[in-house]
C-alpha cells in the first residue's frame, strides 16, 4: 500500500477535445505551433497562446473519531454516476486550496471541518477532456450536520473492511483510502495561519 501520485486511464490524452478554433482575445483563426515540444494553438495577430493545463482540485479524507472515512455517492447526472468518491472539487480562481476544501465539504456533506494537513498530491489523467491535479487533504468534523448536497446523493462512513467493497469513481480515491486504512499516510501540516485567516 504505497502512495501513488500519477494515475492515467488508457486512451487519447492529447487535449484534442480542448482545442479552440478562434482566438478568444481577437477572433482570429488560431494556428498549430510547437511550443516546448507540445503542439499548441497560437494567434498570429495578437500572440495569444491557448495553453493546455490540468485543472487543480482538492479531495479530502474526513476521519471520524473511530477512524472511519466519509465517502459520497455521485448523482446519476454526474460523471461516474452511482459510484463513490471522497468529497472534493475544483479550486475556483478566487480561492486557496484550503478555501476550496472548506467550501466543497460544506456543499457536499453539510459539515464544517478542521483540516489537519496534506497527505498526497495526484496527477489524474482521466480522459482527453479531464486532467486534474489534486491536493489530497485530511481533516475531521468540527461542526455542521451530515447531509448530502451538490453532486452527492448519499454519504456513508466506512471502515477498512467496508472500503474493500466500494465501487469508487476514481482509482486515485481508492488508492489513498487503501493507504489510510493500511496506516501508511503521513500528514504534512498546513500553515495554521491559513486556517485562521478563514475564521
Ligand atoms: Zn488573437
Amino acid at each position: 500500500m504505497d502512495l501513488v501520485q500519477v494515475f492515467s486511464n488508457s486512451g487519447d490524452l492529447a487535449g484534442n477535445n480542448r482545442r479552440l478554433h478562434f482566438c478568444p482575445q481577437c477572433g482570429q483563426r488560431l494556428h498549430q505551433k510547437t511550443l516546448a515540444k507540445f503542439e499548441r494553438q497560437r494567434c498570429d495577430r495578437c500572440a495569444f497562446v491557448h495553453y493546455l493545463n490540468p485543472h487543480p482540485g482538492i479531495t479530502i479524507i474526513i476521519r471520524s473519531r473511530e477512524g472511519k472515512v466519509l465517502i459520497g455517492r455521485r448523482s446519476e447526472r454526474s460523471r461516474y454516476g452511482g459510484r463513490w468518491c471522497l468529497p472534493g472539487g475544483y479550486i475556483e480562481y478566487e480561492e486557496s486550496f484550503i478555501d476550496t476544501a472548506h467550501r466543497e465539504v460544506a456543499e457536499e456533506t453539510g459539515l464544517k471541518i478542521r483540516i489537519d494537513g496534506i497527505v498526497n498530491v495526484v496527477s489524474n489523467h482521466l480522459d482527453d477532456l479531464h486532467h486534474t491535479l489534486v491536493v489530497v487533504l485530511t481533516g475531521q468534523q468540527s461542526g455542521g450536520i451530515l447531509r448530502p448536497g451538490d453532486d452527492l446523493t448519499a454519504l456513508r462512513w466506512i471502515d477498512g473492511e467496508q472500503h474493500k467493497e466500494i465501487g469508487y469513481a476514481f482509482e486515485a480515491d481508492r488508492s489513498i483510502v487503501d493507504c489510510y486504512f493500511a496506516g501508511n499516510i503521513k500528514i504534512l501540516p498546513i500553515d495554521p495561519g491559513a486556517e485562521q485567516r478563514l475564521a
